[in-house]
């Protein structure tokens, strides 16, 4: 496989990374919501509430189109700012507090993790990568997803976006993971499944796996995804890790950590 000449929207020829260039693999990088589990429901559900209650759009619910536009991985931030342009900054702020509160509560019952992940996992674990979750995502909505999962001990670092100075769609939150994991942009690979949050895995030079788990596949490859997958199940993902084993095979015993 070699690189792919891809033309983006807006006219440009731009460079798109292929994932066997990789090897040997050095590190793995997750998003959380929408990668790691389907929580964009439980989102859009207590948006769609929460809105309601204080009668934005006249009291019409907003749509699944409406979530995707101005709120799926967005940072709470600029999701504040696009909602509620004329808010007082501390009213929005205290709606997305109560957003989160309801995001939280329903999360034990409701999140399920997206179908092979924790076969991806093993795979990764195995290997003895390193492996970082990286978030827009408050930290205790962040850590209560990772350890409904299973995957507290799974993860070496937890970034989170709005501790750096950038949130995604900026490259910040992943160039911090790279740094403390010391792993290289040309051994490390990450997973997303937002338009943002591929901006930000491309923009600080990886190739990005795209999850279509609930965004439009357009605009996720024009946002300069790799290989877009539905969910970790798909067999040109595991065909695409294979060949990357048996570079490391061949070239390289495997790092193990600790
Ligand atoms: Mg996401």
């Amino acid at each position: 496989m070699g690189r792919d000449m891809s033309i983006s929207t807006n006219g440009q020829t731009s460079e798109r990374k292929s994932l066997s260039e990789l090897a040997p693999l050095e590190a793995a990088l997750f998003d959380i919501d929408g990668t790691l589990c389907d929580s964009d429901p439980i989102h859009f559900h207590a948006f769609r509430e929460l809105l309601l209650e204080v009668g934005y759009n006249n009291g019409v619910p907003i749509t699944e189109d409406d979530f995707v536009e101005k709120i799926s991985g967005k940072h709470n931030d600029d999701i504040g700012k696009t909602l509620f342009p004329d808010w007082d900054p501390d009213k929005a702020a205290k709606f997305l507090d109560d957003k989160e509160t309801m995001f939280r509560s329903l999360v034990p019952q409701w999140l399920k993790a997206v179908s092979g992940l924790h076969k991806l996992c093993k795979w990764v674990k195995d290997r003895g990568l390193k492996r970082a979750a990286v978030t827009n995502a408050p930290r205790p909505n962040a850590e209560l997803m990772i350890s409904i999962l299973g995957l507290t001990d799974f993860f070496h670092v937890l970034v989170v976006g709005s501790e750096c100075e950038r949130a995604k769609p900026f490259p910040d939150p992943y160039l911090r993971a790279l740094k403390e994991l010391n792993a290289s942009p040309e051994h490390t690979v990450v997973f997303e499944d937002s338009v943002s949050g591929i901006k930000a895995g491309v923009a600080a030079g990886m190739p990005v796996v795209g999850l279509t788990t609930r965004n439009p596949e357009k605009l996720l490859m024009d946002a300069g995804a790799s290989l877009l997958i539905k969910d970790y199940e798909n067999p040109k993902l595991w065909a695409a890790l294979e060949e990357i084993e048996k570079f490391l095979k061949r070239n390289e015993p495997f790092a193990q950590l600790n």
